[in-house]
């Protein structure tokens, strides 16, 4: 039924605890915890008013192949009596997940369990499981120790805490992906004459599941109900009767013995009255309490280095069987089960019941629907087990001995854990509603916000919680101490869901892991000179470094990160260390670099020889293409857009003008960027651009009307040769590449740009000094970004539209 509800609603950081058993109720304790697909179920118990499968928790509610781990807090059967049903009947044995228990609850479950399936199969053939099976179980039971961290991998992990309770019970902290759940179990927080008392674990829980028995009642002190057990006792023998203890094998029943053997040795009169121990495990789980005294508290550990081991009862008999019992007159009998459901117990409570001079005393927390219980409310008559109805007057009394928490204990345990969540589990409703309320209001007047839950069984409970973790400082950034204002810089470390921050220089110490610096490399083909990139570089930076590498190439660094190489000719290559900041300046600088290309002022160099009727003089090669970047670039710092364009000559072909709109656009975008100033200058469809205007358009009919640039090539004689044109407010001034002469119409625009080409003149020197092109670039062309355009060569001066 929840299988559909939990598949959905488990978020990112949801957690579900379902209840199959012990929800609202004291019996077949079962928790189920999932989170971040871990899935860890604490405690697999009967129900002791139920036999047979409804004992059972309601297992069918889980994939048991999917659980992590599962844990057992204590021997008692209400809390590990299904385990073996469990791991043998469900698919719990196709996953990956084990069994945990302490040392003593692994040894002493399994004596326990062998009477459990001795007793519930005796006469009744709805058999759970047989021993060989819950033998065949027990082996594979993981036992671990107290305060031992179990780490189940991948942010999954255990720590036990001492709960108390009995013997080997403890309490799970559980961290699942860096969530922290407390499982308590059965607890006490009273230390007694043998266990130590429930530990508040170090750590503290997201969430407290927490054990609700008692609700709000509280608890008499125990040497009062030390006193008050122990004089009821002393006065039932001295009306001639016979004292029942309905008591389990282990736990409870321990600690009675050790306060009746005190008891009696103090009281030399009573030494003639037998007090037995009727348990067929009697003597077999004696071994093991003596076995597991370093577990124990300081009392009893100091009685044991004296040499007298409180386990050696001088008072106590055991009593394996009923047929060797001789009942002649008053004794103390101590006899399993607790419930009086059925055995020995409830054999002698039948038979004592009709004689006033006896008494039963109820020293542990009765379950509802089992006689322990039915026999509190005074029945005139109880029924037998063969069905008989049998006269009530022995005398019936409740001393509780359990050792839970009482109200007072369990609120102070809970605001000691400091959880914001508290789950109350193992309780009957009554109780349970009573405790949250009572808990509520607590909370509510301290204005603390804490939720508490009571889950039903099935019913799964989710929380949501925030994904905020928090990272330990360690290594040489903790020498100094955390200030609220001061940000901390350092590598963070995420493993298994806990954090660490460190400095990168203690990572190797502290995790084990490496330092690796990664070196990005970048090529960039790009067809222009090393000065002209510098030029942009500068534009955007400021200051660029030039230098040598370590190999001795001649290198620029940008911004102190990216260093820049020229290892062929139209090739740049970037190379920085990465990290996040430099692959953005990197990022930037090849933004840049490619943005080179399309930037009108750029040349290109094109590897195609440029043929063409004009001569190119041999000296413009080399140094002129630097010369002339440097010339195109402040050029274009002044004046914006420059073209290209050859002047002189004689119109090469006035009759195939392009007849073709297509052609002329055609011409249009291979000869300038559609941006540039001459465009936008002309608005006539009919207007040329300016190079080919120059090559292909024949001076025409005299008219004042034409645009400038028209009027000043007509003006320029001589042979074709190349040029370039700037224009200011379409002003248009034309500067010849081997004279440097200007051209232009205004006196004042050729001034100005005889100045600046006398400027760039004086320094290119230096440039061409270091920078040398490859010859092949003997002539150059502007061809905007067009840089994979075939040149038609022979055609060319005929006008015919080249292929874009
Ligand atoms: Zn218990
Ligand atoms: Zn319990």
């Amino acid at each position: 039924m929840a299988g559909d509800e939990r598949d959905s609603p488990i978020g990112e950081d949801k957690l579900c605890i379902e209840m199959l058993g012990a929800g609202q109720e004291v019996g077949r304790s079962c928790c189920v915890i999932t989170f971040k697909g871990f899935t860890i179920v604490c405690d697999a118990g009967v129900h002791p008013a139920y036999t047979g499968l409804t004992a059972l928790p309601f297992i069918d509610n889980l994939d048991w192949s999917t659980v992590d781990a599962l844990l057992i807090t204590h021997f008692h059967l209400d809390h590990a009596a299904a385990l073996t049903y469990i791991m043998e009947k469900t698919n719990f044995c196709e996953g990956k997940g084990k069994v945990y228990m302490t040392h003593p609850t692994k040894a002493i479950y399994r004596f326990l369990m062998s009477d459990f399936v001795r007793i519930s199969n005796a006469g009744t053939d709805r058999m759970l499981f047989d021993e060989s099976e819950m033998l065949a179980s027990w082996r594979q039971i993981e036992a671990v120790d107290y305060h031992q961290e179990v780490v189940l991998g991948g942010g999954l992990r255990f720590t036990p805490y001492h709960a108390g309770h009995v013997l080997g019970a403890c309490m799970f902290m559980i961290e699942m992906a860096g969530l922290r759940v407390l499982y308590t179990g059965d607890y006490s927080r009273e230390e007694d004459r043998h266990l130590v008392q429930a530990e508040v674990p170090p750590i503290r829980p997201d969430v407290l599941i927490c054990e609700s028995t008692y609700g709000t009642q509280s608890l008499e002190p125990r040497l009062d109900k030390e006193m008050r057990f122990t004089a009821l006792i002393h006065s039932i023998i001295k009306r001639g009767g016979r004292v029942l203890l309905p008591v389990f094998v282990l736990g409870r029943a321990q600690e009675l013995l050790l306060l009746l053997d005190e008891y009696w040795e103090a009281h030399p009169e009573l030494h003639s009255v037998p007090i037995y121990y009727a348990s067929s495990l009697a003597r077999k789980c004696m071994s093991i309490y003596q076995t597991y005294i370093h577990t124990m508290n300081q009392h009893i550990r100091s009685r044991f280095n004296r040499r007298d081991n409180p386990f050696v009862f001088k008072h106590v008999s055991n009593l394996r069987s009923l047929d060797k019992f001789d009942d002649k007159g008053p004794c103390v009998m101590m006899a399993s089960p607790g419930f009086m459901q059925s055995g020995i117990s409830r054999e002698l409570l039948e038979r004592w019941a009709p004689d006033k001079r006896n008494g039963v005393i109820v020293s542990g927390y009765s379950v509802e629907g089992t006689m322990a219980r039915e026999i509190l409310s005074d029945p005139d008559e109880i029924i037998a087990m063969n069905g008989q109805r049998i006269p009530r007057r022995m005398s019936v009394d409740y001393i509780s001995f359990s050792a839970h928490v009482d109200y007072t204990q369990n609120s102070r345990f809970i605001d000691e854990v400091k959880a914001k969540h508290v789950v109350l589990v193992h309780g009957e409703l009554k109780n349970m509603s009573g405790l949250r309320a009572a808990l509520k209001s607590r909370y509510s007047d301290r204005e603390e916000d804490v939720q508490i839950y009571m889950p039903r069984n099935c019913e799964p409970l989710y929380l949501s919680f925030r994904a905020e973790r928090t990272a330990k400082v360690i290594g040489s950034l903790a020498s100094q101490p955390a200030k609220p204002d001061r940000p901390i810089d350092g590598l963070l470390v995420a493993k298994d869901f806990s954090y660490t921050v460190l400095a990168p220089d203690d990572l190797t110490e502290f995790t084990g892991l490496t330092m690796s610096s990664m070196l990005q490399r970048q090529h960039v083909s790009l067809h222009v000179s090393w000065e002209l990139a510098r030029w942009h570089l500068e534009g955007m930076y400021g200051h660029v470094d030039e230098g040598v590498d370590d190999a001795g190439v001649r290198c620029m660094r940008v911004m102190n990160v990216v260093d820049i190489k020229q290892p062929t000719t139209h090739e740049l290559l970037l190379e920085w260390e990465s990290s996040v900041s430099n692959d953005m300046v990197a990022d930037s600088v090849v933004a840049l670099l490619l943005g080179i290309d399309s930037c009108p002022a750029t040349v290109k160099m094109t590897m195609h020889d440029h043929v063409c009727a004009h001569h190119h003089p041999a000296e413009t090669s080399a140094t002129h293409a630097s010369q002339l970047e440097s010339l195109m670039a402040v050029l274009e710092a002044h004046f914006g857009d420059v073209a290209m364009l050859d002047v002189g000559g004689q119109p090469m072909l006035s009759a195939s003008e392009p007849s073709d709109p297509y052609d002329a656009q055609a011409e249009t975008s291979m000869a300038m960027e559609p941006s540039s100033s001459a465009t936008a200058s002309t608005s006539d469809a009919t207007d040329r651009p300016e190079a080919q205007v120059a090559t292909t358009e024949p001076p025409g009919k005299e008219n004042d009307e034409r645009p400038a640039l028209d009027r000043l090539l007509e003006l320029i004689q001589g042979p074709v040769r190349p040029a370039i044109k700037v224009a200011l407010d379409d002003d248009p001034a034309i500067i010849e590449l081997e004279t440097m002469a200007v051209h232009c119409l205004t006196e004042t625009l050729k001034q100005r740009v005889e100045k600046l080409v006398a400027m760039i003149q004086s320094t290119s020197e230096t440039l061409t000094d270091t920078f040398r092109l490859a010859p092949v670039c003997s002539t150059m062309l502007f061809q905007g970004k067009h840089s994979d355009v075939e040149m038609p060569a022979p055609k060319i001066e005929e006008a015919v539209p080249v292929s874009m």
